[in-house]
């Protein structure tokens, strides 16, 4: 993988110029012009036979025409020596090997040879022209009607001369066709490497230098060459394409960046969302959990460590136990001095209440002039004992109110569930109630808590207010409505 990738690496830093292109361009040029000069040798050769075999056959039948005349006189009178002279000048035509003249009281009259070996017929004469010929004319006596045959006139062909020069003449066609096709096969490579393939290797190579993703190099001109049109038009487009395409990659990267900015501003709003929901929900948490006027927590976020209070006591047997507390007639208050007067004193009772209960301890304005205090982890006299301070403390204090001094006093239910240590003060009947309500739900058992405890309050306003009750435990199913038990 890798290795190949670098190859190609390679491959691609720039195409050599020259010579492996050039020798295929000249290797089928040269094919092309030889097949093609082969041809044109073949045709013309073809036609070069006919007309020599033409020649030879008009040559031999004049010959024989101007011939048949002598040899008819030659016959006539018996003339050896017009024979000679007749068969000599026939011999001087290169094409004829023997004369031979024959008439009926003689056989053979007259008969001349060429000397064997001066002119040996080839193959080729043999394949071509058909060899050696034997031809023979009959020699008529012209003063006897009707003609009478008086001889014969035998003549040998050889047509070799005729196969020599033929040869000669293809041979040299031959070589001039050959050499003008080399010529030419060599002119038309170059001209082509020249005109089409230098110019395209050229906008090769600048084609493989550009990086038209590379938007910090400038896009150079394409190369420039003469009488290539075409080369320089593709140059030119490639360019006008490389803008094109870095153009394209810009856009791609500008929108990229845009994307990615986003991105961050978008997880910066998000986080910057959440915080502030966190903040909120946490400020309505508290909002929602406490009582706008004095600032305690409400009766929703007392109710709430009022459940937890008890699931512990049901799992560890942790105590806990509860105040309720109620101003008393402040509805007279609120006439005599006004509501504004009694809103004071709502909050100077819970500062009061703040300073004088412990940390772990939780007052609440349950609604109007009704207060409670959650003690987690403290058994029922304890709670009689904070309730009488919390009282004390409250008869003691006097509230600044437009000059005025005044002053209030408030009546307390105390109820609770004891640890297994506590519980032993109690009698057998209050224990086993306190048994079975651990199997009933968190509900069940502070409603009925708060029950008695509410039941203690009224006890204490009817008993003459400004004083604490202890809730009645064996008055658990008497005053509430998951009473009596089951069991
Ligand atoms: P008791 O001793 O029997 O409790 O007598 P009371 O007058 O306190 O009894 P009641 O419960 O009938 O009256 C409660 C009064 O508390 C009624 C109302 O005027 C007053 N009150 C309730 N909430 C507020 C408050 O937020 N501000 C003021 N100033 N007065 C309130
Ligand atoms: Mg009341
Ligand atoms: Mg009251």
């Amino acid at each position: 993988m890798k290795q190949s990738d670098e190859t190609q690496g390679d491959a691609l830093t720039g195409l050599r110029l020259g010579s492996t292109i050039a020798a295929r361009q000249l290797k089928y040029s040269l094919f092309l012009a030889v097949g093609l000069g082969l041809l044109i040798v073949a045709i013309r050769g073809y036609q070069d036979y006919e007309w020599i075999e033409g020649i030879y056959h008009q040559g031999n039948q004049r010959l024989i025409s101007s011939t048949v005349p002598v040899a008819t006189q030659v016959l006539e009178r018996h003339d050896l020596e017009l024979a000679e002279v007749m068969a000599r000048g026939m011999l001087n035509n290169r094409s004829i090997a023997r004369v031979m003249l024959t008439n009926a009281e003689d056989g053979i009259f007259y008969e001349l040879e060429r000397p064997a070996g001066e002119i040996p017929t080839s193959r080729w004469a043999e394949k071509m022209f058909g060899g050696l010929q034997t031809i023979s004319i009959p020699v008529r006596d012209p003063g006897v009607k009707p003609a009478t045959t008086m001889g014969e006139l035998v003549i040998d062909l050889n047509p070799q001369v005729y196969v020599s020069a033929y040869m000669t003449r293809l041979s040299w066609s031959f070589l001039a066709t050959m050499v003008l096709a080399v010529m030419m096969a060599i002119a038309f490579a170059a001209m082509s490497y020249f005109v089409f393939s230098r110019p395209l290797v050229k906008l090769s190579n600048y084609l493989i230098k550009s990086d038209p993703t590379d938007a910090n190099r400038p896009l150079e001109m394409p190369p420039y060459h003469r009488h290539d049109d075409e080369v320089q038009l593709l140059g030119s487009v490639t360019v006008g394409l490389f803008g094109m395409i870095r153009g394209q990659i810009g856009q791609l990267r500008r929108a990229r960046d845009e994307l990615q900015d986003a991105n961050v501003h978008l997880e910066e709003r998000v986080e910057q969302r959440t915080r502030e929901l966190n903040d909120a929900m946490q400020r309505l948490e508290v909002l929602a959990s406490t009582d706008p006027l004095t600032g305690l927590p409400n009766r929703r976020a007392f109710l709430g460590r009022f459940e937890e209070a008890i699931s512990l006591w049901r799992r560890r047997e942790t105590p806990v136990s509860i105040i309720l507390l109620d101003i008393d007639r402040f509805k007279a208050f609120n006439d005599t001095y006004g509501h504004q007067a009694g809103d004071a004193v709502l909050v100077e009772l819970g500062k009061v209440m703040r300073a004088t209960l412990r940390a772990i301890d939780m007052p609440a304005r349950l609604g109007g002039e009704e207060f409670a205090v959650l003690l987690p982890g403290e058994e029922l006299d304890g709670a009689m004992k904070l309730a009488e301070r919390l009282r004390v403390a409250f008869e003691q204090t006097s509230v600044d109110f437009g000059g005025s001094k005044l002053s209030f006093t408030s009546s307390f239910g105390v109820a609770g569930l004891p640890s297994s240590e506590g519980v032993k003060a109690f009698d057998k009947d209050v224990i086993h109630q306190f048994e079975a309500l651990k199997s009933r739900a968190n509900m069940d058992i502070s409603d009925a808590l708060y029950s008695i405890a509410d039941a203690a309050l009224y006890a204490a306003k009817e008993g003459g207010r400004n004083r604490c009750r202890l809730a009645d435990m064996n008055t658990l199913g008497e005053h509430t409505n998951v009473f009596p038990f089951d069991a």
